[in-house]
C-alpha cells in the first residue's frame, strides 16, 4: 500500500466507465516496491467534462496520466504536442506535464511488441493478418510496420470504415503497406499468413465462449505461424485454445496491457520499473 503524504505526487486514469480498470492495482504495486512518493487514481470523467478536468490537473499538479475510452482522441487538442507514434496510431493512451505543457504519446505500439520481440523472427515476410479495425488495430498496424511488415492486412466487417482506415495514412509511408479486406477474404489470407491478431473484442469475457474464427480455419495457417490474441480476460480466449489444440503458438494480451503500462510508468517515474510486479498485480486483480 501507497504511503500518503503532503508531498506525494499524483498520476491516474481518465475514462469513462473507468471502475473496472486494473490499471490503479498494476501501477500502485509498482510505485509500492520501487518506494517512490506518488500515488495513481482512476478518474471518471464525462466526455463533457474533458476540458475542465485536463485544467484541473494542471491546477492540483498531476504529474501524469493514462488515457483510455473514450477520450484516446478526444485528449488531443489538449496537449502541447504528441510523439510521431501517436500521430500515426491517431489516439494518445498516455499524457505527461513538462514546464511547457501537457505532452502526449501511444504506448500500445511498444506494449504489443514486447512479446513479439522476445522471438527472434524476421519479420519482413510474414504478411500479418489483423482481424478488427477499431483503435487498438490502429496501434497494431504502426507497431508491425516498425517491424518491417509490408504487407499488412486488415480485416473488418464495415466497409465504410475500413476504408477511412487505410485513407488515414494516406500521408505517410505506411499507406503503401496496409490492405484492407472483408470477412469473406480471410480464408485466402489466413493460408498465407504467419501472424493472426485478434483486435475485436470477440471472446473477451463474458462471451469466452466465442472466437471470431472457427479451428478449421486455423488449419490452414502454414507451420510456424503465430496466433495473437489482444483480449486478457479470459487467458486463453476460445481463439486462442483452439489454436493451441493444433500446435500452433498462442499469444495473449497480458503482456501487451502489462507493457503499455510499464512504458508509462517508465515515463512518469524517469526510471525502470518492475514489470515483473506489475504482471502479478494484474494477474491477481
Ligand atoms: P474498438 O475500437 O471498439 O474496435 C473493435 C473492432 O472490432 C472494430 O473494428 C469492430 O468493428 C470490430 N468488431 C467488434 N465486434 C465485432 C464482431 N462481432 N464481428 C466483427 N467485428 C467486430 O476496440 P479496441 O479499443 O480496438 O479494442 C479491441 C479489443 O482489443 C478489445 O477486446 C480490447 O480489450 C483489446 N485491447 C487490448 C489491449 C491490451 O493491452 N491487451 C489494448 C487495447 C485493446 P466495427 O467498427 O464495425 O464495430
Amino acid at each position: 500500500m501507497v504511503a500518503i503524504n503532503g508531498k506525494t505526487k499524483l498520476l491516474g486514469v481518465i475514462g469513462s466507465p473507468i471502475e473496472h480498470s486494473r490499471s490503479p492495482a498494476m501501477h500502485n504495486a509498482a510505485i509500492a516496491e520501487l518506494g517512490e512518493n506518488y500515488v495513481y487514481l482512476p478518474f471518471p470523467i464525462a466526455p463533457e467534462s474533458l476540458q475542465t478536468a485536463i485544467e484541473g490537473f494542471a491546477a492540483i499538479d498531476v504529474r501524469g496520466f493514462s488515457v483510455t475510452i473514450p477520450h484516446k482522441l478526444a485528449i488531443i487538442p489538449f496537449l502541447e504536442a504528441i510523439t510521431e507514434k501517436a500521430r500515426l496510431v491517431g489516439a494518445v493512451n498516455t499524457v505527461w506535464r513538462t514546464e511547457t505543457g501537457w505532452q502526449g504519446t501511444n504506448t500500445d505500439v511498444d506494449g504489443f511488441l514486447a512479446p513479439l520481440q522476445s522471438l527472434s523472427r524476421d519479420w519482413s515476410g510474414v504478411n500479418p493478418v489483423i482481424l478488427g479495425n477499431g483503435g487498438a488495430a490502429r496501434a497494431v498496424v504502426v507497431a508491425l510496420a516498425s517491424l518491417g511488415c509490408r504487407e499488412i492486412h486488415v480485416v473488418g466487417r464495415n466497409q465504410r470504415k475500413l476504408d477511412p482506415f487505410k485513407e488515414s495514412w494516406a500521408d505517410t509511408d505506411l499507406y503503401g503497406s496496409v490492405e484492407v479486406h472483408g470477412w469473406d477474404e480471410l480464408e485466402g489470407l489466413v493460408s498465407d499468413t504467419g501472424l493472426l491478431v485478434n483486435s475485436t473484442p470477440i471472446g473477451m469475457s463474458p462471451h469466452v465462449g466465442e472466437s471470431p474464427v472457427e479451428g478449421e480455419l486455423l488449419d490452414l495457417l502454414p507451420s510456424g505461424a503465430l496466433v495473437y490474441d489482444l483480449i486478457y480476460n479470459p487467458r486463453p480466449t476460445r481463439l486462442l485454445q483452439l489454436a493451441e489444440e493444433r500446435g500452433v503458438t498462442a499469444i495473449d494480451g497480458l503482456e501487451m496491457l502489462v507493457n503499455q503500462g510499464a512504458i508509462a510508468l517508465e515515463i512518469w517515474l524517469g526510471r525502470s520499473v518492475p514489470v515483473g510486479v506489475m504482471r502479478e498485480a494484474l494477474l491477481k486483480g
